[in-house]
């Protein structure tokens, strides 16, 4: 092992490459050929040791909270998503405020963003976005959200769309609110095959829609520590931190959404 040693403060990138693909070699390794996730492929954590490769051990300021070590994965997919383009001064909207959309809020702000439009369905995950510095928060089931966010652009749209909520209907709303050459970033995974009128919703825009997976190795784990070394606090996004025994009830109250990051702890008080 080189690289990490005995005692070493250290958070987990989930995305395990290979290194010899043409897309590790080409510093695509999020998207490798063969890659596995820990969790997911391979063993996961939820369990008394995690098998690990030296090299997807980031090490972690020694000031950093436990709870925010624990959660660097997620806010990793954040600031994937977010700095996907160049938010300075752009109209931005967050679709989807589980614990991701909700850290791409605090991104966003960091990034210089001029408006930060949430949508949810979810009053609980509203309210924590506005807390979060979003400027407006929409509620998708009542809200005309294209409209709302016409009004709020001189008529013109959104710039850039961060995609987290995975549904169809938000999809094609946050598309919907996107001015003519906007950019969507899309992390949410959707349940099943979408359908899009690609032709008037995506071509006839001249949108750019990009797929965002996991983090760029190492480059989101770089912009992550910079963010939280240059203040980005996250914690207020971890609403609940739950004894790893009470596992069940922390995943109904994950399905529930009435909730943002959900932390669970060992023993001794530190996040799992
Ligand atoms: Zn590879």
């Amino acid at each position: 092992v080189h690289g990490v040693a005995l005692g070493d403060f250290i958070s987990g990138e989930s995305h395990v490459s290979c290194g010899r693909c043409h897309l590790c070699r080409r510093g695509e390794a999020h998207i490798c050929e063969r890659l596995q996730i820990i969790g997911v492929d391979r063993d996961g954590a939820f369990a008394d040791y995690v098998v690990l490769p030296a090299q997807n051990a980031w090490k972690m300021d020694p000031k950093t909270p436990l709870e925010v070590a624990a959660a660097m994965d997620p806010f990793g997919n954040a600031v994937h998503t977010a700095l996907a383009t160049d938010l300075g001064a752009r109209s931005v909207v967050v679709m989807g405020c589980g614990p991701i959309g909700l850290c791409a809020i605090l991104v966003a702000r960091k990034a210089g963003a001029a408006l930060v439009v949430a949508a949810d369905v979810n009053p609980y995950r509203l309210g924590l976005a506005g807390r979060l510095g979003a400027d407006r928060v929409l509620d998708a089931r009542t809200e005309d959200i294209p409209r709302v966010v016409r009004g709020l652009t001189d008529g013109a749209g959104a710039d850039v769309l961060l995609e987290f909520s995975g549904n169809p209907q938000g999809l094609r709303t946050g598309l919907g609110a996107l001015r003519n050459g906007g950019f969507a970033a899309l992390l949410g995974l959707p349940g099943r095959p979408i359908e899009l009128d690609l032709a008037n919703e995506v071509i006839f825009k001249g949108l750019r829609l990009q797929g965002i997976f996991g983090r760029r190795l190492w480059e989101t784990w770089y912009e992550a520590a910079a963010l939280l070394a240059s203040g980005v606090d996250i914690r207020p996004v971890i609403t609940h931190r739950l004894p790893m025994e009470r596992f069940a009830e922390a995943f109904a109250l994950m399905r529930s959404g009435d909730c943002g990051k959900v932390i669970l702890t060992v023993e001794d008080g530190a996040p799992a």
